[in-house]
Parts: C-alpha cells; sequence; structure tokens
C-alpha cells in the first residue's frame, strides 16, 4: 500500500529488531496509524546479528530513534540493554516495545497489554475464570502469566512436552503465591473437569503453510470450550478455530493480538489513545492482508 507521509527534518523513526523480519506487517501497522493520524513518524524493520544487538540499541538511542520493537528470537536478550522496565514485561521475562527516554530505553510487553485489549474488545473475561492453555513455548508462557495478573483462577496447561509445562507452573504459583497451573500432556485432556472453558491455543501448529493440522484432533476436547482463541493468525481461520465452531464454542483468531500490540507501542510512542474507529479500519487492511497468504 502506499502512504501519504512525507520525510522532513522533523520525521521521527520507530523500527523494529529481529532475525529475520522481512515477513513482518508492523510497518504497515505504524506507517497506516502514523498517515492516519498526521503523526511524522515513519517506522522500518532492522535485521540485526545476535553480536551486533547491543550496538544496535544504543545506536538507535544515539539517533534519536523514538520508539522500537522487538521480535523473534530477541525479546529477552534485549532486556540487559534496557535502562528500565515494566513491571509486567520484567515478570514475563519478555519485552516486545522500548520506549525512549533520555537516559536509554524502557522495555514493555504490549504483546500481553495487546491480547489482554483485543480479549476485552472481543467480550472475553479472565478475572475469576478457569481457562485451558495448549502449549508451554515463549507465547504460552507470556499468556500465561498475563491471564494470572488478570486473576484468571486456574489455567489448565497442557503441552507435548510435560516437563515444559510443569517449569513454568512451578515457576509462575510461586510468583503468584497459588496453585493456580495444573500442568498436563496433550493426551490427558480427559482429566480436566467436563465443563466449559475458554481455550488458547499457543503451539504453532496449524501455522500457513502446515494450515490442515491442529494440536488435539479429538472431537472430545472441543466439548470443553465455550471459546476458542489461536494465537496464530495465518490462516485467518485455523483448523483449531473450525474445530472450537464445530463443537458449538466462539472462536477467534490472533490477529487482534497482533493489532493492539502495535496500537499500544504507537499509544506510549506517541502519548495519545487510539480511537475505536480508527482501530477497526487497520484490523480491516491487516485481514486483507493476512487473507493474501
Ligand atoms: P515456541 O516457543 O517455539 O513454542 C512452540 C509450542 O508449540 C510448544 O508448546 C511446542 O511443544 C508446540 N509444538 C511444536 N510442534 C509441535 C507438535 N508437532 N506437536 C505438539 N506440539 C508442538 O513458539 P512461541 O513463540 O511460543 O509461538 C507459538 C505460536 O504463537 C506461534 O504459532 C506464533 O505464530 C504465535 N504467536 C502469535 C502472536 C500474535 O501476535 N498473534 C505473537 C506471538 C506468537 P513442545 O514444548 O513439546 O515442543
Amino acid at each position: 500500500m502506499g502512504y501519504k507521509m512525507t520525510v522532513n527534518g522533523k520525521t521521527r523513526l520507530c523500527g523494529l529488531i529481529g532475525n529475520p523480519v522481512s515477513h513482518t506487517m508492523s510497518p504497515m501497522i505504524h506507517n497506516h496509524l502514523a498517515d492516519r493520524l498526521h503523526i511524522n513518524n515513519i517506522y522500518v524493520p532492522f535485521h540485526v546479528e545476535t553480536e551486533e544487538l547491543q550496538q544496535a540499541i544504543e545506536g538507535a538511542h544515539a539517533l534519536n530513534v523514538l520508539g522500537m520493537n522487538v521480535t523473534v528470537p530477541y525479546k529477552t536478550d534485549v532486556i540487559p540493554f534496557l535502562d528500565e522496565i515494566d513491571p509486567m514485561a520484567k515478570g514475563i521475562g519478555a519485552v516486545n516495545t522500548l520506549v525512549r527516554t533520555e537516559q536509554g530505553y524502557k522495555g514493555y510487553n504490549t504483546d500481553m497489554t495487546g491480547l489482554c485489549r483485543a480479549m476485552q474488545t472481543e467480550g472475553i473475561r479472565l478475572d475469576g475464570e478457569e481457562i485451558i492453555i495448549l502449549g508451554a513455548g515463549g507465547a504460552s508462557r507470556s499468556v500465561a502469566y498475563m491471564c494470572l495478573y488478570y486473576k484468571v483462577s486456574k489455567i489448565y496447561l497442557l503441552n507435548r512436552t510435560v516437563e515444559k509445562a510443569q517449569k513454568i507452573a512451578d515457576e509462575l504459583n510461586e510468583v503468584f503465591e497459588r496453585d493456580a497451573i495444573i500442568p498436563m500432556s496433550l493426551m490427558d485432556f480427559d482429566r480436566i473437569p467436563v465443563k466449559k472453558y475458554l481455550v488458547i491455543q499457543g503451539t504453532s501448529i496449524g501455522l500457513y503453510p502446515d494450515s490442515e493440522a491442529c494440536v488435539i484432533e479429538d472431537p472430545c476436547f472441543y466439548q470443553l470450550a465455550h471459546t476458542g482463541y489461536d494465537l496464530i493468525y495465518r490462516p485467518f481461520q485455523t483448523r483449531f478455530m473450525e474445530k472450537i465452531e464445530e463443537a458449538g464454542g466462539v472462536s477467534y483468531n490472533g490477529l487482534g493480538m497482533l493489532l493492539f500490540q502495535a496500537i499500544d507501542a504507537f499509544e506510549l510512542w506517541n502519548h495519545i489513545e487510539i480511537s475505536d474507529e480508527v482501530a477497526m479500519e487497520t484490523y480491516e487492511l491487516l485481514k486483507a492482508e493476512t487473507k493474501k497468504a
């Protein structure tokens, strides 16, 4: 898409640090928001090598770069190079947004504030709920932390490698001082008490181009879901989401999370609030882009 923005002496730079970065939709979101709101920013991807991460952060500060996003594989590695860190990002142990301060950058985790905001927009409650999370990788660990932070009462954390679910349970149950996470193997879902849960799909199974795959095939599992939330957004409708709907549940993909992590970062950098109207308009752009795949 084309942008009407003009680069001049007052333009501020924002960017994304990662490796790889060529697949990212973040420039599209941020340049659209800047254009739409007449903010003189420009957003570009930066491919950074591991051994140059510290120099990249320090160099960005020296160049007066307003803000940065951080993606795979640097969300944790970047922490030692920050001047300050938001408490939730610190607890999660991962940062995806850097906000410039006088002395350096302050790190935030807008992946999780964004997911929370996307869920609120969709009317999904966390407070007091019992939920199921599939997966125990980086994304699922962050989601478990965020859900406990927003007071879910119990999490059944199911993973292929049960030791990884156990490790997250041990760590987070200690941090939150309650036995809220119950780690389990994916195969043991029939031990979960029969009622309806919010199920968050945090594994990489079903991601394009392996779009026909689904982390749990057995239709009985989907009887446990009133809502299914897949963190994957490509394809737009995952197999997991189809199975949730076939069992009578409501399903969402991860595009809202992607949108709101960007919106939260944009708001932090520019000290503004993005309206629902602009958020929805940006969502439609992203949706069209995602459906191209
Ligand atoms: P990760 O750390 O690599 O974790 C991968 C997870 O998938 C692990 O739980 C792993 O289980 C499981 N898995 C992989 N292959 C499997 C298989 N064949 N059978 C069963 N389980 C399998 O990845 P991540 O960073 O957590 O990301 C997970 C997903 O979240 C990705 O699809 C990513 O696209 C999505 N995500 C979306 C957003 C967004 O903005 N919407 C943001 C971040 C991530 P084991 O532990 O047993 O290997």
